[in-house]
């Protein structure tokens, strides 16, 4: 099965409403630093295509229950660089308009508005995730994934569409894109929806982390030492967390936009991914 109840990992944290997730491809080349999907897919940075994945999924989606929404993706990007040039993700789309399906589009690339004319017609919601505007901190945590103005600029395109819009501003990382935050926000401001989250490493995305940024995880690893180990996560400790979330959730509020936070048992107001976005 290509469409499958979205699961992430049985995280108690996890608050998601019930809905499926599919990954049109295998892997992702945006190649972000803190990724965790290194974690159990091999070669994770080298997409792949689906043999088949077109006609599995017509097949799939007649027998979908389709009160519930298929969200676009969670282990890779539903537009690395080589949709471009394959145009799989679109044609995907293109099926899920033929059978009345419910979306959600995240991604950190810019490429999706080549589609807002199918994702226009669809009961969708589309977000980007933006750890950073600052660029250069963006090429160094993410160095294949477009520009995060580029992102915004096309997130903007959609909004003057009429297309429900959110954003994720994560990972939130202490010393580093928390610093931005702010500035962050405030070019997300358009937006009807924000899911925060803090990083949270997993063995390997540490060691990458260390690899990358010697001197700011020389600060960073000493509280992830004394913070929490949570599914297989090494997470701040609470009380830090907590207090970055409260702060993120005061000024992402005060915009006039919904907050909500990814697997951090905090309040998330009314959904925490965005779903209550998508038309029903
Ligand atoms: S965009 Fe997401 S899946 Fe792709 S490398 Fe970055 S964190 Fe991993």
């Amino acid at each position: 099965m290509y469409i499958r109840p979205f699961d992430p990992w049985r995280s108690k944290l996890c608050t998601c409403p019930f809905k499926y997730t599919l990954n049109v491809y295998t892997g992702c080349d945006h190649a972000c630093v803190y990724c965790y999907i290194t974690s159990y897919i091999p070669n994770a940075f080298r997409v792949r295509t689906k043999e088949g994945l077109l006609i599995k999924l017509e097949r799939e989606l007649r027998r979908l229950d389709r009160r519930f929404i298929v969200s676009l993706s969670y282990s890779s990007d539903p537009y690395p660089t080589v949709e471009r040039e394959l145009g799989i993700t679109r044609k995907v789309l293109q099926l899920f308009e033929r059978y009345g399906v419910r979306c959600m589009i995240l991604t950190k690339s810019d490429i999706f508005s080549r589609d807002l004319d199918i994702l226009r017609r669809l009961r969708c919601a589309v977000g980007i995730t933006v750890t950073t505007v600052d660029e250069d901190k963006a090429t160094l945590l993410e160095p294949n994934a477009p520009r995060p103005s580029a992102r915004i600029k096309a997130l903007k395109k959609a909004a003057r569409m009429g297309i429900p819009v959110y954003a994720r501003i994560d990972p939130i990382i202490p010393f580093y894109t928390w610093e931005d935050f702010e500035e962050t926000l405030d070019a997300l401001s358009f937006v009807q929806h924000i899911t925060v989250s803090t990083l949270k490493l997993r063995p390997d995305s540490m060691k990458r982390m260390k690899a990358k940024f010697p001197g700011l995880m020389a600060k960073l690893w000493p509280l992830y030492e004394k913070g929490e180990r949570i599914g297989g996560y090494y997470y701040l400790p609470a009380e830090l967390r907590f207090k970055i979330l409260r702060e993120a959730r005061k000024k992402v509020e005060e915009k006039g936009i919904t907050f909500g936070s990814c697997r951090e048992g905090y309040y998330s107001h009314p959904t925490c991914d965005g779903s209550h976005l998508v038309p029903p």
